[in-house]
């Protein structure tokens, strides 16, 4: 059997002491044990996401929190301004025409991030928006948005911000409280290493009150119901037992390691990735590039459906393609979660050896020399 290694910004790899806690036992979740449970991992949920606000897990992907968070915070009477600048940004802009919610997208070309002088200009030509939803880190291009420079902005005119940090959230920095971020979202299956089917979102007390005043027509994903139960350490159905079980290690590995620790492994595996690329001749594709995923675009004269296929086939290495008008055209590399210095290396001496397989010019090792180099400085003093 082939050793399989997973640099997909999603699902990413899980550890073995972890995927090990999954596999124990089915416990009961209307317990004292389980209330324990979901008492310590909110605790250190708020430690991952720095606040004191409350913090929801709901049984579903990322877009489950997502939805929620958009259809609670923009209820009938408000309107909300959307940055499109990506697949995932698509995807909340569908949100709003899905659910009716009144909105105007602000879009902002591929590879960019938004920046607080683009929503101030939207926020200036109409002042009915109350309400901005963006995405910190957009993986489908690799691009950062300025959610820090943003949360000053709509404090100030006092409108909501819902945010999907899903590959930003325990791989970049995010500082809930002190940005203002009022619906912070994230997944289980990227920097937390957890499989898919957990989704979170930190909720503020300004956001709580625009929820609580909704009448949106919601069910499963009614945060509303979420709170509730919080107040008692429960949950309103029945929960993903053993992913939370697997939750729990994770979030007291991440706090143990300490989060700047962690942002500043993800930015030096980014480094290392951009100085390789940069070593083999090879271009990124973002103008705002974000450390926890890498966009590489793929020469010309280079197949990226073969590439991809050589580089899992060959070598044990599955790395994600471009989407949408990207597909073809980029290939991605994860920096997120179960993920170091010498698997990167790997990573990228296959994909050296891959490149040459289709006749691509360059001197084998100058990738992984280049993102050696990188490591060295980091890590050896
Ligand atoms: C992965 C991802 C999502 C999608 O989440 P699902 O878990 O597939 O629902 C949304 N936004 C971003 C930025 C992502 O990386």
């Amino acid at each position: 059997m082939k050793k399989l290694r997973l640099f997909t910004p999603g699902p990413t790899m899980v550890p073995e002491d972890i995927l090990l806690e999954m596999a124990r036992p089915m416990e009961h979740h209307r317990t004292a044990y389980y209330k324990d449970l979901v008492k310590q991992c909110h605790e250190l949920l708020q430690y991952l996401f720095q606040t004191r606000a409350q913090v929801v897990t709901i049984t579903g992907s990322g877009t489950s929190a997502a939805e929620a968070a958009i259809v609670g915070c923009c209820p009938p009477g408000h309107k909300a301004l959307v940055v499109n600048n990506g697949k995932f940004a698509e995807r909340w802009v569908k949100v709003c025409t899905t659910f009716g919610i009144e909105h105007t997208t602000l879009p902002i070309t591929w590879g960019h991030g938004a920046k607080a002088a683009d929503i101030k200009k939207a926020l200036d030509a109409d002042r009915k928006i109350d309400t901005v939803i963006l995405v910190h880190s957009e993986t489908s291009t690799t691009a950062l948005s300025d959610v820090e420079g943003i949360g000053r902005l709509t404090r100030e005119r006092g409108a909501l911000l819902i945010v999907d940090g899903i590959t930003a959230v325990g791989a970049i920095p995010v500082k809930t409280d002190e940005w203002g971020v009022d619906a912070y979202i994230t997944g289980s299956q990227k920097a937390l290493m957890l499989p898919p089917g957990l989704a979170f979102v930190a909720v503020s007390d300004r956001a709580w009150e625009r929820i609580e005043s909704g009448k949106m027509p919601m069910l499963y994903n009614d945060l509303k119901a979420y709170r509730k139960s919080l107040q008692e350490w429960d949950v309103p159905y029945t929960p993903a037992i053993s992913l939370v079980r697997g939750l729990l290690p994770v979030l007291k590995g991440i706090k143990e390691r300490g989060l700047e620790a962690i942002w500043k492994e993800t930015a030096m595996l980014a480094r290392g990735t951009r100085a390789a690329a940069e070593a083999l001749g090879l271009k990124l594709y973002a103008a705002d590039p974000v450390d926890s995923v890498t966009a590489v675009v793929v020469p010309d004269k280079v197949n990226e459906a073969t590439l991809r296929k050589s580089m899992r086939d060959k070598y044990g290495f599955q790395i994600a393609g471009g989407q949408g008008e990207l597909k073809g055209k980029i290939v991605r590399f994860s920096h997120m979660g179960y993920v170091d210095a010498f698997d990167t290396l790997g990573v990228i001496g296959a994909l050296e050896m891959c490149l040459l397989g289709q006749g691509f010019n360059l001197t084998v090792g100058a990738g992984v020399a280049a993102a050696q180099k990188v490591f060295a400085e980091a890590m050896t003093h």
